[in-house]
């Protein structure tokens, strides 16, 4: 008997690592979990903790492209 193969996109966030089935991809095709039911605020929204994680640790050049090395010397 043959069983038919669904197939179920699933992909593992790029912020928390669980793998989901409720995503969405960015721009720079990362993947986050999104779970949201329509009319309601996200209860669980990765991407948006990725931004703010951002926010509050911007990245921060190479030291030797902006950044003398007075701190390192
Ligand atoms: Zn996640």
């Amino acid at each position: 008997m043959q069983k038919s193969t669904k197939s179920v996109m699933a992909y593992q966030c790029d912020w928390c690592g669980n793998t989901t089935e409720s995503f969405i991809v960015t721009g720079e095709y990362k993947h986050f979990c999104r779970y949201q039911t329509p009319g309601h605020p996200p209860t669980k929204d990765c991407m948006q903790d990725y931004l703010d994680d951002l926010k509050k640790n911007p990245i921060i050049p190479l030291p030797n492209t902006i950044y003398k090395s007075d701190f390192y010397s």
